[in-house]
């Protein structure tokens, strides 16, 4: 887009102003020249007639016989009187009659005290004309009057009708100019317009403007063939300057003084030749300014109003331009934006992927630890595991060899006592083996229903043999009605028995022992609670007991049991509490919700 600096604009504003400016006022001037041309033509058309009129009357004065007569009977009185009427009739200033002499022999003013009569006008060039026997022709200041006016002349011939015949007196009309100049203004219509007619030397002759008459447009002096004319009144200069118009040079100005003041005129002129003048018509160009500053304050609203409409423009523009550069960058943000985001999202889903990945192996980092854990607690049993099956074994070998003495004796009926035993101690060995089967294998993973009784009780069965080793009493007090949770019967056993198995570790220094387990139902509630006589936990252990690896047993102890339980009490919506009982021993409380009665 365009963008002008101030002062180019300026610049651009001043450069309209000025073509305007010389644009109006040449059309302006244009006008006052086709106006003044109007003027000139009727004011033209006004002189030749007023004056023109008369040009003839001297020469059809002199086809007269009357003045013939009179002029040769010498009657004067006759001419003088003839000639006053005639001028009367005629219109004209004066009429009169010069003889040969160059005297004035009749006028038509005799009677005035301005009178002509006797006069010698012999030396004015159209006597001298009318006696070479050619009409005559003169402008000139009256020698008597001081009036301006217009002089024709005629020769009177002796023979009328014949041109050669000789030429008695001169037929002279003089016309008045002065009436003309006062009746122009409303003949021609000039209108604030002032008039000029010069003669041969450039020398006002006729003028509305009275301070220009018989004034001169040169400088130059008038010539000694001019000077008659004006007697011996002196022509000055004007002072008349002509410049050229400011904004249209190619138009000439004339400054003319009036009044106080320079006026300046567009002058338009054209010649009367049938005069010897040239008229001027002289229009103010003064006039002109007014409407020229109409039309520049006009232009200033027109560039006020293109400059507004340009700036307007401009603006629209360069707004749209901003919108689309912010639209540009908005799609750009929104893109880099989109870019930033969908790569966050691909690091969250590795992130998830990953974590998931963390969990998976952590779930099964925990079903190993749950495992070695149960395997642990196997271990513990291992003794009084082995212990439990080697007693059947061996009563199983006592019992083949004397099945065998008895078979060999035919002793049928007790061998076969003894084949029932066997079979009863072998049902035992696989009983207790099932158990442990029971008990190492991994979880489904899956809750159901759980009886909480027949847990406790397959618990307890589990740590049997350890506790008759130990020589140890089990208390059990369990509801009648067996209450039910929700949770994995394989890993709620693990809980137990695992709370079985340190109730045991904790009471091998004690001798008749007794580890009471007890189911109570309350608030929606069950507790298994599990007391024994052992040394209980000390104070500043209790705390830490449920940390994974925490273990006060020197070599057997991984210590993940406690953790382990209460993690999985815990993921059964339940919990697990310890405390020292008042009476010693250690006291173990595994809280889970109960399964209400239709859910089962
Ligand atoms: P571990 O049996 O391998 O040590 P546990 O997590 O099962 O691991 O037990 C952590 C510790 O809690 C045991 O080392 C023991 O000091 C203490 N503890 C657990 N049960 C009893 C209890 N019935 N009487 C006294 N101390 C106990």
């Amino acid at each position: 887009m365009l963008r002008l600096p101030r002062p180019a604009l300026l610049l651009c504003y001043l450069l309209l102003l000025l073509l305007t400016a010389a644009a109006c006022q040449h059309w302006i001037y244009q006008d006052l020249r086709a106006q003044a041309a109007s003027q000139s033509n009727n004011l033209a058309a006004f002189l030749r007639y007023s004056i023109g009129r008369h040009a003839t009357l001297p020469a059809k004065l002199g086809q007269s016989p009357l003045l013939q007569q009179w002029l040769a009977q010498s009657d004067i009185t006759a001419l003088n009187q003839y000639l006053a009427e005639l001028q009367q009739s005629a219109g004209v200033a004066d009429l009169y009659l010069v003889g040969n002499d160059g005297l004035v022999l009749a006028s038509s003013n005799s009677l005035e005290t301005t009178s002509y009569v006797g006069r010698d006008f012999g030396f004015r060039p159209y006597v001298q004309a009318a006696l070479a026997g050619n009409s005559g022709f003169y402008y000139a200041l009256g020698h008597t009057s001081g009036m301006r006016g217009v002089y024709y002349s005629a020769p009177l011939r002796q023979d009328a009708t014949n041109l050669a015949s000789a030429v008695l007196a001169v037929l002279v009309a003089k016309v008045d100019l002065e009436p003309l100049e006062l009746q122009q203004q409303q003949i021609a219509g000039l209108k604030g317009s002032h008039f000029i007619v010069t003669g041969q030397s450039n020398e006002i002759f006729l003028s509305d403007v009275p301070e220009w008459r018989l004034t001169k447009l040169d400088n130059a002096a008038l010539s000694s063939s001019e000077q008659p004319r004006y007697l011996t009144k002196a022509i000055t200069p004007l002072g008349q300057t002509e410049r050229r118009a400011l904004l249209t040079p190619w138009q000439q100005l004339w400054q003319m003084p009036l009044g106080d003041n320079r006026q300046n005129y567009l002058a338009q002129s054209q010649q009367l030749s049938e005069f010897g003048w040239q008229l001027t018509v002289l229009t103010p160009a003064t006039d002109a300014y007014q409407q020229l500053s109409a039309a520049l304050l006009l232009t200033t609203l027109l560039f006020v109003i293109l400059l507004l409409g340009w700036r307007l423009q401009r603006e629209r523009q360069k707004r749209t331009a901003q919108l689309e550069l912010h639209a540009r960058q908005l799609e750009q943000r929104v893109i880099a934006r989109t870019a930033d985001l969908a790569a966050s999202n691909q690091q969250l889903v590795a992130q998830i992927q990953q974590r998931e990945q963390t969990e998976t192996a952590l779930a099964q980092t925990e079903q190993e630890l749950v495992q070695a854990a149960k395997l642990a607690t196997i271990g513990s049993l291992s003794a009084s595991l082995n212990h439990e099956l080697n007693q059947p074994l061996t009563a199983l070998s006592s019992y083949s060899q004397t099945t065998v003495k008895m078979l060999d004796k035919a002793m049928y009926s007790e061998a076969k006592q003894n084949l029932h035993a066997m079979q009863q101690l072998i049902a035992r060995l696989s009983n207790i083996v099932a158990q442990f089967k029971d008990f190492s294998r991994k979880s489904a993973g899956k809750n159901q229903p759980v009886d909480v009784n027949k847990l406790v009780l397959d618990a307890v069965g589990l740590v049997h043999h350890q506790c008759q080793r130990q020589g140890v009493k089990v208390r059990l007090q369990l509801p009648e009605a067996p209450p039910q949770v929700l949770g994995d019967p394989i890993q709620l056993e693990q809980v137990l028995v695992n709370l079985l198995t340190n109730a045991l570790q904790a009471m091998q220094q004690q001798t008749d022992a007794a580890l009471a387990v007890a189911v109570k139902t309350t608030d929606g509630q069950v507790q298994i609670l599990l007391k024994d006589q052992g040394p209980g936990i000390e104070p500043h252990h209790l705390e830490r007991i449920f940390e994974a690896f925490f273990t006060t047993k020197q070599r057997d102890g991984l210590g993940l049991g406690l953790s382990i339980s209460q993690r999985i009490i815990q993921s059964f919506a339940g919990k697990l509490e310890v405390r020292n009982h008042p009476q010693g021993g250690a006291e173990f409380c595994v809280t889970l919700p109960l399964l209400p009665m239709e859910a089962c």
